[in-house]
């Protein structure tokens, strides 16, 4: 079966009825992005850039960073990289941050809002992926997007490392997009005004469950409760693509329902064409897209959406894709 699925990976992720979604893969840096090629992944929708900045004792720099990016950016082959600014708190910490212990760190003091209150290491990263944009085709991706303030916020720090690179002669990509994780509930509600300010939306699915659901994703204890099928869930989701059709945005989903082969057609069904996920899954998905009819995934989307448990649905889906 590995022998088929891999010798389906040049041919192009169409279904029965001529109708193309775009396979990506979850990268953590530059050997990942070269690996992806072989499970035939069209680029990155993810790079993951707090793994450059864990696993050591200082801040890497400007140039270290650079370098980094730029190792990827050439590793991608001419094929998009969406490249995620620093992401931590919550369950990712740096030891040499001494960010204060907090009673609730997946409500604290984390990823955007740190680069927001530090605008000088925002500022660093920022020019940093603007260097490597001169080789590849690079995005840039903002988490944990609450609001508008905060795209605005950080397009201002953005627009001034453009501008100082601009005034130093350095080349990168003039037409670079930015785009934004849709991971927070009032991201999910207000993407028809949050995809007035960006070029693409990105779904982050681990943590919109998270939040929405108040479950914390990290804790074993109530793991059952953790639950992307929820009708409440999958109502965000089906907003947030259907809002960012509306506005001629693109939409992909980064997060781990993406992998699960029992959501894509319901995926598809809401119009879902970007899936990013660990490369080792893409030959499976793409197997499922390319043996079905959007006749299905539209039936299985109107289905599931008139469904009122998750339990329901669960069942029915995967009845469905077996
Ligand atoms: C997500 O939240 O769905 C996501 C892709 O980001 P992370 O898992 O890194 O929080
Ligand atoms: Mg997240």
């Amino acid at each position: 079966e590995t022998a088929l699925l891999k010798s389906q990976k040049d041919k192009p992720t169409v279904t029965t009825d001529g109708t193309t979604i775009q396979l990506f893969a979850n990268i953590a840096n530059a050997n990942e992005m070269e690996q992806a090629h072989d499970f035939g992944a069209e680029g990155s929708g993810l790079l993951r850039t707090e793994l450059l900045f864990m696993n050591r004792d200082s801040l890497p720099t400007e140039d270290q960073q650079f370098e980094f990016y730029k190792a990827v950016a050439l590793k991608a082959k001419g094929k998009p990289v969406v490249i995620r600014t620093l992401d931590i708190g919550g369950d990712k910490q740096l030891p040499y941050f001494n960010i204060p212990a907090e009673q609730n760190p997946f409500l604290g003091y984390r990823a955007i809002r740190i680069c927001l209150d530090r605008p000088e290491l925002f500022s660093s990263q920022l020019r940093a992926i603007l260097r490597a944009s001169a080789f590849g085709k690079l995005k840039i991706m903002f988490p944990m997007i609450a609001n508008v303030q905060e795209i605005r916020a950080a397009k201002v720090i953005l627009n001034q490392a453009i501008d100082e690179l601009s005034n130093t002669g350095i080349s990168f990509d003039r037409a670079i997009e930015t785009g934004i994780m849709i991971e927070i509930p009032s991201a999910a509600v207000t993407a028809d005004l949050l995809a007035k300010e960006v070029d693409f939306f990105s779904i982050g699915t681990n943590d919109l469950c998270q939040y929405t659901l108040a479950v914390d994703r990290m804790n074993e204890k109530i793991s059952h409760l953790y639950d992307p099928y929820n009708p409440g869930v999958l109502r965000l989701i089906d907003n947030v693509i259907k809002q960012a059709h509306k506005n001629n945005i693109e939409v992909g989903m980064c997060g781990e329902l993406a992998s699960d082969p029992n959501a894509t057609l319901l995926l598809m069904g809401m119009g879902l064409t970007e899936f990013s996920m660990s490369a080792t899954s893409i030959p499976h998905i793409k197997n499922i897209i390319i043996n079905n009819h959007m006749n299905l995934a539209h039936q299985i989307y109107r289905q599931v959406m008139a469904m009122d448990n998750s339990t329901l649905i669960a069942a029915y889906l995967k009845e469905i894709t077996t």
